[in-house]
Parts: C-alpha cells; sequence; structure tokens
C-alpha cells in the first residue's frame, strides 16, 4: 500500500477508535447488543462513513458483538441483553474513501471473574506480542507463534478456524494471518503490507461450533472467549498499528 493509502486506512482506524470509547463508555448491564449496534453506527456516519460488515455477505447488522462463549460473528439483536460479570467482543469496521479498518476488542459489563479478567488480559498481550513480530523481513508464521505460545503458556488456546487477513481497498485480503503456526514459515513481511492481527482466545478447547443463525460462532465446550484486532501497517522501522492512537 502507499503512504497515502495507509493514511486513509489510519483514518478509518482514528474512527474505530472513536468507536470504541464510545461503546466501551455504553457497556452496562440491561443494554442490548442491537443498542450498542445503533449507538456504534450513528458514530460513523456521523463522519460521512459506511461500517463496512453492514450486509458484508449477507451480514444484517453493522457490528459483530460476541458475549462469552460466543467467539465472533454475534449478531446484535434487542434479544441479546447484557448482564453482570459478561464480557462482550466487539468488532468493528469502517472504510475512508474505500480503505477499511479492523478493529476489535473484549470488554467487561460490570464487575467480572477472575477468569474472565484473564483471558481479556492473556489475548490483548497476545495482540501485542503479535504486533511486535510484525517486522519488516519477517514471515507470518513469526506471528502466529508469537500469539500462540504467549496464549499456550497461560493455560488457553488459540482459535485455528478463524484468521487474521490482509486488509485494503477489501476488507479481507491476502495473505492470511493465522494466530498459530511455526517462526520463520508462511509469506515474507515487506514495508507496504497492511494486515489485521486478530487472536481470538479461548477458556477451554479451541475447537468452536457456528449457530444456527449461520453466523455466530461458540466454543464448543461453552467457555469464554475473547478477541482482540488491530489493524497495522509494516513500514521500514516496524509496525504501526493504525486503529490506536493516543
Ligand atoms: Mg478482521
Amino acid at each position: 500500500k502507499t503512504a497515502h493509502e495507509i493514511e486513509l486506512m489510519r483514518e478509518a482506524g482514528r474512527l474505530l477508535n472513536i468507536v470504541h470509547k464510545e461503546l466501551e463508555a455504553a457497556i452496562r448491564p440491561g443494554i442490548s447488543t442491537w443498542e450498542l449496534d445503533k449507538l456504534g453506527e450513528r458514530v460513523i456516519r456521523g463522519f460521512g462513513c459506511v461500517p463496512n460488515f453492514l450486509n458484508y455477505n449477507g451480514f444484517p447488522a453493522s457490528f459483530c458483538i460476541s458475549i462469552n462463549d460466543e467467539v465472533v460473528h454475534g449478531i446484535p439483536s434487542k434479544e441479546k441483553i447484557l448482564h453482570e460479570g459478561d464480557i462482550v467482543s466487539i468488532d468493528t469496521g469502517a472504510a475512508v474513501h474505500g480503505w477499511n479498518g479492523d478493529n476489535a476488542a473484549t470488554f467487561a459489563c460490570g464487575a467480572i471473574a477472575g477468569n474472565a479478567q484473564h483471558i481479556m488480559d492473556v489475548t490483548k498481550e497476545a495482540l501485542a506480542r503479535g504486533i511486535a513480530a510484525a517486522q519488516p523481513g519477517n514471515r507470518v508464521g513469526d506471528i502466529g507463534a508469537a500469539v500462540q505460545q504467549y496464549v499456550e503458556a497461560n493455560g488457553l488456546s488459540v482459535v485455528r478456524t478463524f484468521v487474521g487477513h490482509g486488509v485494503g481497498r477489501k476488507l479481507h485480503e491476502d495473505p492470511e494471518v493465522p494466530n498459530f503456526g511455526t517462526a520463520g514459515h508462511g509469506p515474507r513481511l515487506v514495508a507496504g503490507m497492511v494486515i489485521a492481527i486478530e487472536p481470538m482466545v479461548n477458556e477451554g478447547t479451541h475447537v468452536v461450533k457456528e449457530q444456527p443463525d449461520g453466523w455466530t460462532i461458540k466454543t464448543a465446550d461453552g467457555k469464554l472467549s475473547a478477541h482482540f484486532e488491530h489493524t497495522i501497517a509494516i513500514t521500514p522501522k516496524g509496525p504501526a498499528i493504525l486503529t490506536q492512537q493516543a
């Protein structure tokens, strides 16, 4: 990607950062995931942008909002109400002049149990370690190995069925960026690449199951899952996070 294209994706990332802050502030027991979806959509449209998940392969909402044992792709719903102690993963995307950003984080609803805090902390740190491995000259497998080693050393598992990806004009581009793998293997990372690194981490088995709605993915054993994602650019100086600004 050119410097200009990366700048547009940074704009998209800045917008998603605002969305995440607004949604985090709105999370409380009693709010529905539909309300969170509408709130975030208003923020994106307020900037004259479009939520790029809406209608993506027919997805019926602006964001994927996944609670507790839901891993990814939860459909916002008036029936899905947050309760004290839940963890809620919010995956957001927006495009600026056709260039995409993709950003996810897991948030606590009120006071949460120790195991819920642990999976959130480990997943967030695993993302940081994956990003640190995204140096020009390294390979995609270096990212996956860094994420997997940290997660498994902390007694948790990484989802295999869903992976990170390139980002650009399209929300999902090559290469795939798995959260597992072998250091030194896979496509070479070069300056100008933009990728989404997005560890999905489970408390128990890494195996996941699609639900009858055709979208929602849950852990096969009903245990918790967390998800953190940043869109990053590979620069000559190292990785630059496009979806997180001070
Ligand atoms: Mg993504």
